[in-house]
């Protein structure tokens, strides 16, 4: 296989210990912070708005309902509030932290279990600048029998934040799941179809306006996106039977891997999975498979392993950046509340019109090897979790990467990896707290923090609608080598032999190619 590698950028070195000088200073945090959660990603993110933002420790305060980093807090003089955040109890505990003022409140939602809707909406109703990096529901969506494959979507949970920047349009800014993925993925799309419109000479100006970027995409001839992930990072002890490890929230993974697997559906399929369900109501840029989204393989590739199976784990920026990339027709595409020239998704739930083009869009995961190993564990004992969690520490972890990024794929040159390939040893150098799953993802917090507050008016965003070199330019030095990678591989390559295929030839592209099924 061939690979034309181009890097697109320095790789950062800067250590923990530079002086603070070197690191951008992105302005003052007028008001209190309230971060609602603790855990792998909470206790990555302080570090960096303490570092990036002028804020006193006073002004910051965690609620968690956890004790685990009650010893970071402490070193760092940061307030704690033990809580267990619920429908009944999030006003009252947290409408006192976030009027606390005298200047703008900043909440940042790093929570499990907590509804994103209903903290964004109260945020907003306070004048309080709100980001988390997922979607979140309260407890008991995910496992909830009594609903269907359809209301435990991704989909559903989106629709919900969708209907709401519908009803109360603009307004204080609230950033909708902005972490790595969904998040940073989001801006590397962009930069990755620029990079493909310009080696095949279809770009003639940057895209302005959402619809522009989907025109864009269908003048490339791209059908569809992989959000293609490996982790390779692995600790010296292997994994204990009846625990499951990963290298991020063992929770969040078990949820979003248990709900059904969903994907952007692309205008160029000419098949479908027979388990595979369309919504009635909603943007209808997804479908989802009647399986969980852990337990469903697909073909993709990275640059580190080649080819490699990833998990079709449903993602709110499969949905999304599907969404984003829509192309109506001359009835259809109008915008809801953020001016189209700003680049909002299409929100189609409340406009018509013939979809002419929109790529499909999926996750491929290949998580640590642990994390496959503790899947494989989870679905052969159906019914039940492993008793112990534990999610891979920096400090255990002896070697790997995270290797990140967006593939591109059916336009006149194959495929393109667009992405981050961030080592363990790098992200030591880099903040104390994490390792290069979280430095990915507490990095795009952080560069969804700085655009809310440079663009505080811009009432509930997504990713898709941020200025992506902005985002990028903030999160760049906390990403390792950035690459930009051509390859000639497709979900064909070397599927010959023993046993008879389901393959569709003519279009190597297409999912019933990519889908292992
Ligand atoms: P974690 O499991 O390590 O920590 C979750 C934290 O939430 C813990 O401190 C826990 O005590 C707290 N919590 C649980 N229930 C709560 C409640 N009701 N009220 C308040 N706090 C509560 O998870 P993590 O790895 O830090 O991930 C945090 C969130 O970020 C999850 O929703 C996860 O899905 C998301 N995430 C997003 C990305 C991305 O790239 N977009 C990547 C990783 C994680």
């Amino acid at each position: 296989m061939t690979a034309d590698s181009r890097p697109v950028g320095p790789t950062a070195t800067a250590s923990d210990t530079t002086p603070a000088a070197i690191w951008p200073n992105y302005g003052r945090l007028e008001g209190p912070v309230v971060i609602i959660g603790f855990g792998s990603i909470g206790r990555a993110t302080l570090p960096l708005i303490e570092r990036h933002f002028t804020v006193d420790p006073s002004q910051i305060v965690v609620v968690t309902p956890d004790s685990e980093n009650d010893g970071i807090l402490a070193e760092r003089g940061i307030r704690k509030i033990v809580a267990t955040i619920t429908p009944e109890n999030y006003e009252e505990t947290l409408t006192p932290l976030l009027a606390a003022g005298p200047g703008q409140a900043f909440c940042v939602n790093l929570s499990v279990d907590t509804s994103s809707l209903a903290i964004l909406t109260l945020c907003r109703s306070l004048g309080a600048l709100y980001i988390d990096t997922v979607v979140e529901p309260w407890l008991g969506f995910y496992y909830d029998e009594s609903t269907s494959a359809a209301d435990r979507s991704n989909y559903a949970l989106r629709e919900t934040v969708l209907a709401e920047r519908r009803a109360n349009p603009g307004g204080t800014t609230a950033v909708s799941a902005c972490g790595a993925n969904p998040g940073m993925v989001s801006w590397f799309v962009k930069q990755a179809l620029l990079d493909i419109a310009g080696d095949t000479g279809t770009l003639a100006t940057v895209p302005t306006s959402r619809a522009e970027w989907a025109a864009l995409m269908q003048a490339t001839g791209v059908k569809g996106v992989h959000i293609a992930e490996r982790d390779t990072q692995r600790a010296a002890k292997p994994k204990d039977r009846g625990t499951f490890v990963n290298t991020w929230s063992v929770e969040g993974f078990l949820s979003e891997g248990q709900q059904p697997a969903e994907l952007g559906w692309g205008t160029h399929e000419t098949w479908e999975p027979d388990n595979a369900r369309h919504h009635s109501t909603g943007c209808g840029a997804a479908i989802f498979l009647l399986q969980p989204g852990a337990n469903t393989r697909v073909r993709s590739w990275c640059p580190t392993p080649g080819a490699q199976f990833g998990f079709l784990v449903t993602h709110n920026e499969a949905i999304s950046i599907a969404d984003y990339f829509t192309v109506h027709g001359p009835d259809g595409g109008a915008t809801t509340s953020i001016a189209d020239a700003g680049g909002a998704a299409t929100d189609a739930g409340a406009a018509g019109g013939a979809v002419e083009f929109r790529p499909t869009v999926h996750y491929a995961y290949h998580p640590a090897d642990d994390a496959v190993l503790s899947l494989h564990e989870l679905f052969g004992h159906p019914g039940s979790v492993q008793p112990h969690q534990h999610i891979l520490g920096e400090d255990e972890i002896v070697d790997g990467i995270d290797e990140l990024g967006v593939l591109l794929y059916g336009h006149a040159k194959n495929a393109y990896w667009y992405g981050s390939r961030l080592s363990i040893e790098e992200t030591r150098l880099l903040a104390p707290y994490q390792n290069a799953t979280g430095m990915q993802v507490s990095s795009a917090v952080l560069a969804g923090m700085v655009w809310a507050l440079e663009n505080p008016e811009e009432g509930i965003v997504e990713s898709d609608d941020m200025d992506f070199e902005r985002c990028l330019e903030v999160q760049r030095p906390y990403l390792g080598p950035v690459e930009g990678i051509y390859t000639d591989w497709t979900p064909l390559v070397g599927r010959r032999g023993l046993f008879p295929e389901d393959i569709d030839e003519s279009d190597p592209w297409q999912f019933r190619n990519v889908l292992v099924h």
